[in-house]
């Protein structure tokens, strides 16, 4: 199918900065290697310049309120002092929007950069509804943790790494369109900001896979959140104890995602394709390899031929060789291209030699362990069945 890739430099020319685990090296060497292979000579390969986002773009789902803050904080104001602003990248001010120097700091053209990330989400989304691509990836993107200010919502705003929440402003634009949207997240964290978003909906499905919020971020993602008033039902959570290995992951995901999202007939898949499942990632403890992230991606994509269009996003993942790898296995799968194991010589010569997918594997825990992992899990789709009974069908 048409592919577009949504990319620019743009995406990774600012960030958190120094010891920050959300590396812009990450978007960069992703889209390295992906070059490195050749993906973008295909003439169904599309790589695609996003365009930035605008004030109003922002405020289909943010409120003009923290819309401004963001771009006075970006600029530098807001806070007591310049100097308190490098030292300790936010002041009271920012702590008002949720920014703190330990998890989702300030920094100097935030607002430009994150905005960005917003309107290549938009940019993709209007590849994937006018027909020039079947799917588009904005890998850059996937920031599915910023809340709005509505009533009821919480107050904290920035949240998790995210300033904006461009997965929510694009499915925001996509049901404007008239579109029934069916959202599936696999980062390791609970999708929380889109949930929050479409709670009390049910033109979008909302379906996010994670590491259970038992002494984990942001500690909500329980199958009992499952929607208010129409919604009901349309918010479908999968927690996964620590030490879940990719075989119950994928059980479990069969279990729940293709018939429920068959059940929907969307008109598009988004999908967020956070790469923190992986045994590696230095946040979380799921025990995925390439492997398990791959059957999951192609999974999700005969999902998308179902509905006809696939917006994916980026996410997580903190592992700077593993990130790379992941995503441009995951756009080989979106495009329909097989690249060779060996990493190619352009990318291998300035990062060393290696393997597309991983040679190696997590040393899982004793038996017993992993026994607990799979009750656990077995117990959450029980629930799921048991509540949503007159809501689907689950065979
Ligand atoms: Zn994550």
């Amino acid at each position: 199918m048409e592919a577009a890739f949504i990319c620019s430099d743009e995406l990774w020319s600012r960030g958190f900065g120094g010891g920050h685990p959300l590396k812009p090296e990450r978007l960069k060497r992703t889209y390295e290697l992906l070059a490195a292979y050749g993906a973008f000579d295909a003439p169904s390969s599309h790589l695609v310049a996003p365009r930035p986002a605008g004030r109003e773009d922002l405020l289909l789902f943010h409120t003009a309120e923290y819309v401004d803050a963001v771009a006075r904080l970006s600029r530098g104001e807001g806070a007591p002092s310049e100097w308190r602003l490098l030292k300790e990248k936010g002041g009271p001010q920012a702590h008002r929007y949720g920014f703190r120097s330990d998890e989702t700091p300030v920094f100097p053209g935030m607002y430009e950069t994150e905005g960005f990330k917003v309107g290549a989400g938009l940019t993709g989304a209007r590849w994937t509804v006018e027909g020039q691509a079947r799917v588009a990836f904005s890998f850059a993107g996937g920031l599915h943790r910023t809340h709005d200010q509505r009533p009821h919502a919480r107050p904290a705003l920035a949240s998790g790494f995210c300033v904006f929440n461009d997965v929510a402003v694009a499915i925001r634009w996509l049901a404007h369109q008239g579109l029934r949207v069916a959202y599936v997240d696999i980062d390791v964290h609970h999708g929380d900001g889109v949930q929050a978003a479409f709670y009390d909906t049910d033109q979008v499905l909302t379906i996010s896979l994670h590491q259970a919020g038992i002494l984990f971020y942001p500690g909500t993602g329980f199958p009992e959140e499952l929607g208010t008033g129409a919604g009901y039902g349309t918010s479908i959570n999968l927690p996964f104890l620590i030490y879940t290995d990719e075989e119950l992951y994928l059980w479990a995901f069969r279990q729940v995602v293709p018939p429920l999202v068959r059940q929907f007939a969307p008109d598009v898949l988004v999908t967020q394709l956070g790469v923190d499942t992986h045994y590696r990632d230095p946040l979380a403890r799921l025990m995925l390899t390439t492997r398990g992230y791959v059957a999951v991606v192609e999974e999700l994509k005969a999902l998308a031929e179902g509905a006809g269009r696939w917006l994916a996003f980026g996410g997580g993942g903190y592992a700077v060789d593993v990130v790379p790898r992941a995503w441009t296995l995951a756009y080989g799968v979106m495009s329909g291209q097989a690249f060779q194991d060996e990493l190619p010589p352009a990318y291998s010569e300035r990062y060393g030699p290696g393997r597309l997918h991983d040679t190696e594997g997590p040393e899982l825990p004793e038996d017993w362990v992993m026994e607990e992992t799979r009750k656990y899990v077995e117990k959450s789709i029980a629930f799921l069945k048991a509540h949503t009974r007159d809501v689907w069908e689950w065979g």
